[in-house]
């Protein structure tokens, strides 16, 4: 069985490196006793270096840029990541989409150069409320993995994470219906399956993301048969974030 991946995006948080490090430190603590889970925590990128990962837990950004170096101020690399023993990248977080201008086509360089760079791309995609409701769920996220991913042959990726993430349920308490939730998952396999082949939908670790708590973290791995969650809010809380990994496992 694969193990399960459980993702922390701690977003903009928090505000101090000493907070930051109590927080890692803690999670990391109770870590150790998961053994069939892949814990990953993505802090600011300047938290990373003093954040020291192992085998219980490890560290992933939450954003890089798509040059490996140059004249691009304020822009990280995802080199530069990689140096500081992190192991996944989060690209195409409705966040960054949202606030940052992130189209697809961006995405699509970030996933790139993550690539390139012997790094794990976690590869968020999700729908808005309007377009759920005019029901173009299936095709954004269609558009969004065909474009996310174009030009990016199966071989380059020894493993690809991508989470579904409805933007109406992040950060909302919201969370989707494991149901329709699961109905996602199916699609984005079959996406995978025409775009690529059987293979890669069937390696492709698919998270779910969106107002993820202890009370439905296992509604998604049990019953949704999710390889994982992606965590915002509820992950700046040790205790609960820990909960949310022992409910699902
Ligand atoms: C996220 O930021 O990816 C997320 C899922 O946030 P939240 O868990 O707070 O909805």
């Amino acid at each position: 069985m694969k193990r399960q991946i459980i993702i922390a995006n701690w977003k903009c948080n928090p505000i101090a490196a000493k907070e930051a490090k109590e927080l890692f430190d803690s999670v990391k603590e109770k870590a150790k006793r998961f053994k069939e889970a892949e814990i990953i925590i993505c802090p600011p990128f300047i938290y990373l270096s003093s954040l020291k990962a192992d085998k219980s837990i490890k560290l992933g950004a939450q954003n890089c840029f798509w040059e490996d170096k140059g004249a691009y101020t304020g822009e990280v690399s995802a080199l530069m990541v990689k140096d500081l023993k992190t192991e996944y990248v989060i690209s195409g977080h409705s966040e960054r989409r949202k606030y940052f201008n992130e189209t697809d086509g961006i995405v699509n360089k970030k996933l790139k150069a993550i690539l390139n760079a012997g790094l794990i791309p976690v590869f968020c995609i999700g729908e808005t409320q309007e377009e759920r409701y005019n029901n173009q769920t299936e095709d954004i996220l269609k558009k969004q993995i065909s474009l996310g991913l174009e030009g990016i042959s199966a071989n380059k990726f020894p493993l690809l994470i991508i989470a579904y993430e409805p933007i109406w349920a992040i950060g909302t308490g919201n969370p989707c219906d494991a149901k329709e939730a699961q109905k996602m998952r199916l699609f984005i396999k079959d996406v995978l399956e025409k775009n690529y082949n059987s293979n890669t939908a069937e390696e492709t670790m698919i998270l779910y993301g969106g107002s993820v708590n202890s009370e439905n973290s296992s509604l998604y791995i049990k019953q949704a048969g999710f390889n994982g969650l992606l965590v915002g809010g509820a992950s700046l809380n040790a205790e609960e974030f820990i909960k949310i990994i022992k409910q699902a496992l």
